[in-house]
This record gives structure tokens, C-alpha cells and sequence, in this order.
């Protein structure tokens, strides 16, 4: 069995077609711009890539972007000011802090003084802490979580009473991303770098979700027959062929996975085009919760 590709790509493009006509429906009735604020600190390239193309996609979609940046040693007070500012101000209808910061600086700090109706990376305590408890809903799903329960609905994959299998349990991926299928109703088991006997939990998955940034870790014969494979892992390995030197590649094996998977993401154009598109509509979530 050869695996449908879930093409995140143009799962992507119609979300954020459907964000762009929302946003220029509120526009058109006099209602303001969404507009999302970012802060970036230090000189990560990547950190600086992901920011860039975040405000890209504001304006592509007719939101407003405003972008801020600090060098690698400004201060948690700076960066502190900084998000109060923002969620002071009427302009800014979402506030992103790209992460990691830079080591001296307390994460969770800055991120719980986000005011929660800005938190569109729905990585705040109070915004994760709703979505791990029973009954509570979350103001904000995080983007890269939420893309990949999207892509598995839009491919009609059935996530109540599946075995889903999470591989990663981190604050960003891993672990809301699990607490996104418990609230789907799947059987959830989620994996770590102390899990035994890996590829055994892996075959008793349904729905697998990678999230652990191993290069091609995850080979075919771990794949259960039909299974429906989310590869979230993003690793770049040298590549003579490419003018940059290198390619991306996810967590799992790609070409052995597909022969047995039902449906499979590639990489890149898998999940990753839906963080960004999440994020947008988080974005046109938070205006709508601020300017109803
Ligand atoms: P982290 O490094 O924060 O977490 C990795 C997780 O994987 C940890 O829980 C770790 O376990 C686990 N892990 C590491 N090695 C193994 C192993 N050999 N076996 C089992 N578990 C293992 O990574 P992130 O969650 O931030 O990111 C994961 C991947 O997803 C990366 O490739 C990243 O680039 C990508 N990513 C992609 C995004 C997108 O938009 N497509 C967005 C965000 C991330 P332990 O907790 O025990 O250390």
C-alpha cells in the first residue's frame, strides 16, 4: 500500500484564503485591522527566518504586522516592558514571542505576563493549563499542535477512539499536542527519551504524531499498516545537490514510511506551512474576542 500525502501546503493556502477573507470582511465594516506583534531577541537565524515569514504572512493576509527586536544580552526587565506595552496597546491584537530566548532570560516569565486574550501562541501557563484540564477550553490553540490535529481532520483521519501515539514531550509540541488528542478522544501514549522498546509502542499506533527533531529516526517496519503518520520533526542533513549544501528531513523515514502508513505529511510541506497558518488564525481570533 502506497500512503495518501497530506499535502499541508495547499491545506495551508486554503486556511489562510479563508483567514484573508474574514480579516477583509472586518476591515470592510469599519472594524480594525488584526494585527499581530512579534518579538524576537537575540541572533538566531533560524529565530529571525520564522519571525520574518510570520510578518509576511500578516500582510500577505491583510493584517498588520509590527515587529520588535532586542540584542542577545537585553534584559528580562527590557523584555518585560516590552510585553506590557504591547498588551496595553489597542493596535496590537496578538503578541508572539519567538522562542527559545536566549539562556539568562526566564521563558515562562515573559510568557505568563502575556495578557491572554494576545496569547495566539497559546504557550501562556494559564492558556496550556485550560487545555490540559477537563472542561476548560483554551482562548488559543498552540500553532504547531493544532496544525497537525487540523491536517488530520481535513484528511478525515477518525481521532476518537484511536491509539495515538505522541514521540516528544516538549512545552511546544509534544505535550499539547497530546493534550489536543485526549480532547479529541484518542488513547493517548506519549514518548520520551527514556521510553523503552520504542518501535514496539510506535506499531501500536493508529496516529502517529513525531515530534523528537532525530533525523529520520522512524523507519517503515514501526509503522502499523494504514496508520496515519504526522511528521513533525524538521532536520537539515547535508545535501551536495542543493545550492544551500543541505536538506530538510523529518523524524521519520519517509520513503520506507509511505509503503505501509494510510496517509503520510512530507517534509518540508507538511506541517509546517500550518504553524504559520494557525498562528494567522489565532491572529483573526484574538480581534474577534477583542473587537466582536
Ligand atoms: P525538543 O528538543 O524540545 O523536544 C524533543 C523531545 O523528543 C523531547 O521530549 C525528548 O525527550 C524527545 N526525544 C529526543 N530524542 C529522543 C529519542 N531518541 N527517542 C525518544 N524521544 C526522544 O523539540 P521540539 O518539541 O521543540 O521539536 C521537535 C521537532 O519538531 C524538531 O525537529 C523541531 O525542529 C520540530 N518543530 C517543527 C515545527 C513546525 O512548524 N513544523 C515547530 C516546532 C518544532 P526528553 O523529554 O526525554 O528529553
Amino acid at each position: 500500500m502506497t500512503a495518501q500525502i497530506i499535502d499541508g501546503k495547499a491545506i495551508a493556502q486554503s486556511l489562510r484564503a479563508e483567514v484573508a477573507a474574514a480579516v477583509a470582511r472586518r476591515t470592510a465594516s469599519g472594524k480594525p485591522r488584526p494585527t499581530l506583534a512579534t518579538v524576537l531577541v537575540g541572533d538566531r537565524p533560524d529565530s529571525a527566518a520564522y519571525v520574518s515569514s510570520k510578518g509576511k504572512a500578516c500582510l500577505e493576509l491583510g493584517m498588520g504586522s509590527i515587529s520588535e527586536q532586542f540584542p542577545v544580552d537585553a534584559s528580562q526587565t527590557q523584555i518585560e516592558q516590552l510585553v506590557t506595552k504591547l498588551n496595553a496597546d489597542p493596535r496590537v491584537s496578538g503578541i508572539l514571542v519567538q522562542l527559545p530566548m536566549p539562556a539568562h532570560i526566564n521563558e515562562e516569565q515573559v510568557l505568563s505576563l502575556i495578557n491572554i486574550e494576545k496569547d495566539v501562541d497559546g504557550l501562556s501557563p494559564n492558556n496550556i493549563g485550560r487545555l490540559a484540564q477537563k472542561g476548560r477550553q483554551p482562548l488559543f490553540i498552540p500553532c504547531t499542535p493544532y496544525g497537525c490535529i487540523y491536517l488530520l481532520k481535513q484528511t478525515g483521519v477518525k481521532i476518537e477512539g484511536a491509539n495515538a501515539v505522541v514521540l516528544g514531550r516538549s512545552n511546544i509540541v509534544g505535550l499539547p499536542v497530546a493534550l489536543l488528542l485526549i480532547n479529541n478522544n484518542a488513547t493517548v501514549t506519549v514518548c520520551h527519551s527514556r521510553t523503552r522498546d520504542l518501535p514496539d509502542v510506535v506499531r501500536q499506533a493508529d496516529i502517529l504524531i513525531a515530534a523528537i527533531g532525530r533525523t529520520e529516526m522512524v523507519r517503515g517496519d514501526w509503522i502499523k499498516p494504514g496508520a496515519a503518520v504526522i511528521d513533525v520533526g524538521i532536520n537539515s542533513v547535508p545535501d551536495a545537490t542543493k545550492k544551500s549544501g543541505h536538506r530538510l528531513v523529518g523524524d521519520v523515514k519517509f520513503d520506507e514510511a509511505r509503503e505501509v502508513a494510510g496517509c503520510i505529511t512530507p517534509v518540508p510541506g507538511g506541517v509546517g506551512p500550518m504553524t504559520i497558518a494557525m498562528l494567522m488564525k489565532n491572529t483573526l481570533h484574538a480581534a474577534e474576542i477583542q473587537n466582536p
